[in-house]
């Protein structure tokens, strides 16, 4: 049985919700499927998880700086 490298908990299979803060926005992803902790809810996301929220956030970057970015008023 694998156990939290925090606390010594027991790590389960369960349901975590990612939040994040970044410079201009919050991103909340509910319910991802994942081994968690059953003391401290410390979330142990598989490779996979982890890859796909970091494209997640890598978007909202990039699309975030766009929004951000004055558009170019095309009237002359
Ligand atoms: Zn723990």
């Amino acid at each position: 049985m694998a156990k939290c490298h925090f606390c010594g908990g027991e790590i389960v299979k369960g349901k975590k919700t990612f939040t994040i803060t970044r410079g201009d926005y919050h991103v909340i992803i509910r319910d991802i499927q994942t081994d968690v902790c059953s003391q401290c809810e410390e979330a142990y996301y598989d490779p996979q998880q982890g890859k796909a929220i970091e494209e997640i956030l890598k978007t909202l970057d990039d699309q975030v700086k766009r929004l951000q970015t004055p558009i170019p008023s095309t009237k002359s």
